[in-house]
């Protein structure tokens, strides 16, 4: 099956890094075909981005959206004017959104309601804190997240993206504590078993694939791609590297 793997390009100036990377990775196209590749850069660049990578197989994500359908909301997006700058994909729930942010379970419920009625995919994010880890919450904390997203979906066929970031992995170069190769595998097999146990309705009826997102690398891809727990890894720090980008696109 081909791997998804999935650039979150976060609030960074990513437009040098769009045009290089779109100028190189059109030279890629037998490597694109192979894999799901999807980048999330800022609202801003969504639409030029989208319009540069046509004619390759790359596809678009939001990085966040508002709930409502249209109106009276200064400042936010809805799933029907991501669609229409071109994006197939929304990343909902992320934990710098969650636990910067203030983004709650219930605010994360209805926006993947509203993106999966648009008939967009949602990459919905979960994971728990190093504190909730180690008081041997996990678990727990997952059931929560996971039950709570899908509060307004009706069972249906469709894909649906849910990638496992413990938030103790995320942007850990300058960090003591860094998940290991193990503890990767081992947390997405205990995942995948919370997920169908969590929502076992969403789990029979649609296509789940589960991503691991956590400071994946160039170094490290090649060894996560080789567990058959995952379908794919969303990327943060390593996706504005162009040349480290490609590499993880390489050794999947
Ligand atoms: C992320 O923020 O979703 C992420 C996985 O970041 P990083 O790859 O930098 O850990």
């Amino acid at each position: 099956m081909k791997k998804y793997i999935i650039a979150n390009w976060k609030m960074n100036d990513t437009h040098p890094t769009a045009v290089q990377y779109v100028s190189i990775l059109k030279n890629k196209k037998k490597l694109l075909k192979k894999e799901n590749v999807v980048l999330s850069p800022p609202h801003t660049m969504l639409a030029d981005v989208a319009r540069d990578i046509k004619g390759i197989s790359i596809s678009i994500s939001a990085q966040d959206v508002f709930p409502e359908k249209e109106g009276a909301y200064t400042g936010e997006i809805c799933a029907s004017l991501l669609k229409k700058a071109g994006a197939t994909y929304v990343i909902i729930g992320h934990s710098e959104r969650r636990h910067k942010l203030g983004e709650t379970d219930a605010e994360i419920a209805e926006k993947v309601h509203t993106t999966l009625n648009e008939k967009l995919t949602p990459i919905l994010c979960v994971g728990e804190t190093l504190n909730e880890r180690n008081l041997k919450k996990t678990r727990a904390v997952l059931k929560r997240q996971l039950t709570s997203a899908f509060k307004y979906v009706k069972a249906k066929r469709r894909k649906i993206l849910i990638a496992y970031e413990p938030v103790w992995a995320i942007s850990t170069s300058g960090s003591s504590r860094k998940i290991t190769l193990t503890e990767i595998d081992e947390s997405m097999k205990v995942f995948k078993k919370v997920v169908e146990s969590s929502v076992p309705k969403i789990y029979k009826s649609s296509k789940i694939h589960y991503i691991y997102g956590g400071s994946v690398n160039e170094k490290n891809a090649k060894n996560i791609f080789s567990f058959s727990s995952i379908d794919g890894v969303l990327v943060g720090g390593a996706s504005l590297d162009i040349k480290k980008f490609q590499r993880i696109i390489e050794a999947a």
